[in-house]
């Protein structure tokens, strides 16, 4: 039979997990304490949109009680009806117009203020039919801001760090490949389209071109991945103990499935940021080939440099064992449920809840590590361990 113990690694690879460091990623979200966001809480889908109206029971004349009603209209009323005919908008209809758009597309660039803000707005409503239960396509597409110089785009990214100043040039160069950022608790979405990754000229740096590809098809992908960096954030007591058992940072907070914090220097510490980051690409990805049968990513970890793809088919593996769809990992990742996804990592290995919740998160917490630093041995472990549970 499976014990917590079995799989909990040497002293060593606990350290290396539960390291705190310096963030490296980008989107960078600010560490000011900021109570109250402006922002509207999610609301339910736009129920307006189903309602059957008026003007949509007259016009169905074979319904019995529209013809009731209309009698008591006036004339006038009636005159009114039509412009209420318009077809809803579909998940089909707006894949279309994106695809047209992106098939149209002519620029080398993305300095189209007109294109990139309508095809943000499609984009926004594909996004919004695949989380309905989130936020309302209004909501995605108010968050997002198009920013055309490098400088005031890294001035903005120092800025919600909490260290204001001039960009130095260093900075600068760093952020020329940095297609967009996201600061979740103010729910903005800063598109840099001086990145190198918006421009034709500069493609001969990027991997893996894909035939037709353009800005318009790049921006479609970073945009489905920052919409899903939008997450309610969350606290975990027992978590937060684990992972900083003197309690030395401050503002400590679950994001998706990364914790944050600043720790004693002022600078943004994290865990679980590359896995966060993985989920969130592994999400967009699934829209991106659902919808328009393609993705173009060219993304790496800020861990080891290596191409986020092989992350993603690292955590595809667990959750596979795991039992975990993509459903429910968008769920909890969307509610910052870091600790349920650790539980069921843990449940599924057979450390189930007569063991301490403190083991079960701690033992979850060396998986997610395991996937994250590509730990060969410890994953190795886990499968073969849920494979024995099973049998059990
Ligand atoms: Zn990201």
């Amino acid at each position: 039979m499976a014990t917590a113990e079995m799989l909990f690694p040497d002293d060593q690879s606990r350290g290396d997990l539960l390291f705190a460091r310096r963030r490296r990623s980008h989107s960078r979200p600010s560490p000011k304490p900021r109570p109250e966001s402006s922002f509207t809480p999610p609301q339910p889908p736009d129920r307006g949109r189903f309602r059957f109206t008026r003007g949509q029971i007259i016009a169905g004349g074979t319904v019995i009680a529209g013809s009731v009603i209309a009698v008591f209209l006036q004339p006038w009323q009636l005159l009114t009806v039509q412009p209420e005919q318009t077809e809803p908008e579909t998940l089909e209809s707006l894949v279309a117009q994106a695809k047209k758009m992106e098939d149209e597309y002519k620029g080398q660039d993305l300095s189209d203020k007109v294109t990139r803000e309508k095809y943000m707005d499609v984009l926004a409503g594909i996004f919004a039919f695949h989380n309905h239960d989130f936020l309302s396509r209004q909501q995605f597409k108010q968050a997002v801001n198009f920013e055309d110089n490098l400088i005031r785009f890294v001035q903005q990214r120092i800025d919600s760090g909490g260290k204001l100043g001039t960009p130095t040039p260093q900075q600068l160069e760093n952020e020329r490949e940095t297609t967009a950022s996201t600061d979740n608790r103010k729910k903005k979405i800063t598109i840099n389209v001086s990145a190198d990754g918006f421009k034709q000229v500069n493609l001969s740096r990027v991997k893996n071109i894909p035939t037709g590809w353009n800005p318009l098809k790049e921006l479609r992908l970073v945009l489905l991945h920052e919409f899903n960096h939008l997450v309610i954030e969350s606290s975990d007591p027992v978590i937060f103990s684990i992972i900083d058992p003197n309690d030395i940072q401050r503002d400590k907070r679950i994001e998706g499935f990364r914790l944050m914090g600043i720790d004693q220097r002022g600078n943004f510490a994290a865990v679980f940021d590359d896995l966060h980051e993985a989920v969130i690409e592994l999400l967009a990805r699934n829209i991106s080939q659902s919808d328009f049968g393609s993705y173009f990513s060219n993304r790496d970890t800020s861990i080891t440099r290596e191409e986020i793809t092989t992350l993603i088919s690292r955590l595809e593996t667990v959750l596979q064992v795991a039992g975990i769809t993509h459903q429910e990992l968008s769920k909890l990742h969307k509610a910052s449920n870091l600790r349920e996804f650790l539980l069921i990592l843990a449940n599924n290995a057979g450390i189930t809840p007569e063991t301490p919740i403190e083991n079960r998160i701690r033992f979850g917490s060396i998986i997610a590590g395991a996937i994250e630093r590509n730990d060969q041995r410890i994953l190795q472990n886990y499968i073969n361990q849920v494979i024995r549970a099973r049998q059990s």
